[in-house]
């Protein structure tokens, strides 16, 4: 198996500054909840984070949809929650690609049921053409083609997530 560059170290370092810049202006004198869905926004969101002029809470809630398929089953279940309290806290969910939009959007949903006093959406990738519910993203790095990509906290099979860059597999011939 090979790994293709998608998205060189220093083009993500840039674009997590880029974020984060906007994210500490946008949230200033305001206290931030930052929620990570795992496993795959790890990497991101620990990048985000040190990049973020502003004091922040981290928590992470795990979805699964995915296993060992590089297809959604289309369903989503939370196999961990949060341990905040999300009532009255400004919320920002820290999510690694955004490709159905099936699991932010459940998440979105289970996450505004407790009221919280904002609620946005910070994803590394998107790859919008792949979309199957429509659901917001607040700020977003890369828009990216329709490949499965590894790298960067992303896994296929579990392997992978260390690389510092984002990568396509490409099978062996
Ligand atoms: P969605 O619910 O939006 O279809 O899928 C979101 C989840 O699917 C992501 O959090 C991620 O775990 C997984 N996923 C979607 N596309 C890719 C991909 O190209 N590579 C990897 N490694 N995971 C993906």
């Amino acid at each position: 198996m090979k790994v293709t560059t998608l998205i060189s170290q220093e083009e993500i370092s840039n674009k997590v500054n880029e974020l984060a810049l906007i994210i500490s202006n946008d949230y200033a004198e305001k206290e931030l909840l930052v929620v990570g869905i795992l496993k795959g926004s790890f990497v991101f969101m620990a990048d985000l984070i040190r990049n973020l002029s502003i004091p922040c809470r981290c928590d992470f809630v795990k979805l699964s949809s995915y296993g060992k398929e590089t297809v959604s089953s289309g369903e989503v279940k939370m196999d961990l929650d949060i341990s905040s309290r999300v009532e009255g806290e400004n919320v920002l969910v820290v999510e690694d690609i955004v490709d159905t939009g099936l699991t932010l959007s459940k998440l979105k949903e289970i996450l505004a049921s407790r009221q919280p006093a904002s609620l946005r959406v910070c994803a590394f990738l998107d790859k919008s053409s792949r979309r199957k519910v429509p659901v917001e993203i607040d700020y977003r790095g890369f828009e990216i083609p329709d490949k499965f990509v590894v790298g960067y906290g992303l896994d296929c099979d579990e392997q992978f997530r260390y690389l510092p860059y984002v990568g396509i597999i490409e099978e062996d011939s």
